[in-house]
């Protein structure tokens, strides 16, 4: 199964290494072209010219880029060398509405659109270990399994298209309590003075460990904010989730708070930075001594 990649960021980059690895790849592409030279000469793969060369060869293509309108416009520039039958899996987070937008212009060109958005980080895409929350024809998920399975661990159908992007909001909303109560925590234990490398190995160990804590623990408490997966775009996808919340008449509260939370740092400059970067907040309200500036 022929599978080309567009966009080589965080994600996109450790998941072309995987698809290498298991004899998958045939084509890269990215919007900076340096990028896509660089991973393509140690992968051995071709960078096509543009992503209608990339669709022209390919019988999957995976997207991996920033946004809803990035997603709709590389969509747009695929379509002029999608075949019949062509499989376009967007691992992109986006709104429902716009996975939906994207399955109608790949299927009047006669291929076939899956939302398949991932958990796991840049290291689970490293590792070939993202999980795949997945919208879409069945049948298709399961024909496209070698694909699946060369980038991630596990693969769940969850029904029609935009239903991966619905449980990905799920995830999202998650991830910003996780954010909101690991930032909170260590900034607190490292106000009070505590040994935080002993602190996180043993909070880690017990029933409040998890991903978040394990991988970006020691980094924040040492004020390292690499990403990762960038504040902006944690913010753009707890923006989505607002939307579809204020479509039930609700507003969650973790979701507002990490919202304002995430647009303070935004405006302070921080919003390239991996979401942990939260903790900067969190420890500054220790040296202020003030909590209700956050
Ligand atoms: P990233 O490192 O910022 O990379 C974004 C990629 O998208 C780059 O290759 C960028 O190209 C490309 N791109 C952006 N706009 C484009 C456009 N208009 N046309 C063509 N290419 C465009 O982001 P990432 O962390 O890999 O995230 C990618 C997607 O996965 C996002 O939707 C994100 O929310 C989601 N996600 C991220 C994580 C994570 O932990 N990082 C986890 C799960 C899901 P350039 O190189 O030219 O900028």
């Amino acid at each position: 199964m022929k599978t080309g990649i567009i966009g080589l960021g965080a994600m996109g980059a450790g998941m072309a290494r995987n698809l290498a690895r298991q004899g998958l790849l045939a084509a890269v592409w990215n919007r900076t072209a340096a990028t896509a030279e660089q991973l393509a000469t140690r992968l051995d793969v071709t960078v096509a010219a543009d992503p209608a060369s990339l669709a022209l060869r390919c019988d999957v293509v995976v997207t991996c880029v920033s946004r809803d309108a990035d997603v709709l416009e590389v969509i747009r520039a695929l379509i002029p060398g999608l075949r019949p039958g062509t499989v376009v899996v967007d691992c992109s987070t986006i709104a429902v509405e716009t996975a939906q937008s994207a399955a109608g212009l790949v299927a009047d060109a006669g291929g076939t659109f899956l939302d398949a958005p991932v958990s796991g980080g840049r290291e689970g895409a490293e590792a070939g270990q993202l999980v795949f929350m997945v919208g879409g024809d069945h049948e298709v998920i399961d024909r496209l399994q070698p694909v699946f399975d060369a980038m991630g661990k596990q693969v769940t159908a969850m029904g029609p298209v935009g239903s991966g992007q619905a449980t990905k909001a799920v995830n999202q909303i998650m991830a910003a309590g996780i954010n909101q109560a690991v930032t909170e925590a260590l900034a607190f234990g490292q106000a009070a003075g505590l040994d935080m490398a002993k602190v996180i190995e043993v909070v880690g160990g017990g029933a409040a460990g998890n991903w978040f804590l394990q991988k970006r623990g020691a980094s924040m408490v040492d004020g390292v904010f690499e990403p990762g997966f960038k504040l902006a775009l944690h913010h753009k996808d707890l923006s989505i989730c607002k939307q579809m919340l204020a479509e039930l008449g609700v507003a969650l509260p973790i979701v507002e708070m990490t919202l304002k939370h995430y647009e303070r740092l935004i405006e302070a400059g921080y919003g390239e930075e991996d979401i942990s970067a939260l903790f900067r907040a969190k420890r500054e309200l220790f040296t202020r001594g003030n909590i209700k500036s956050l």
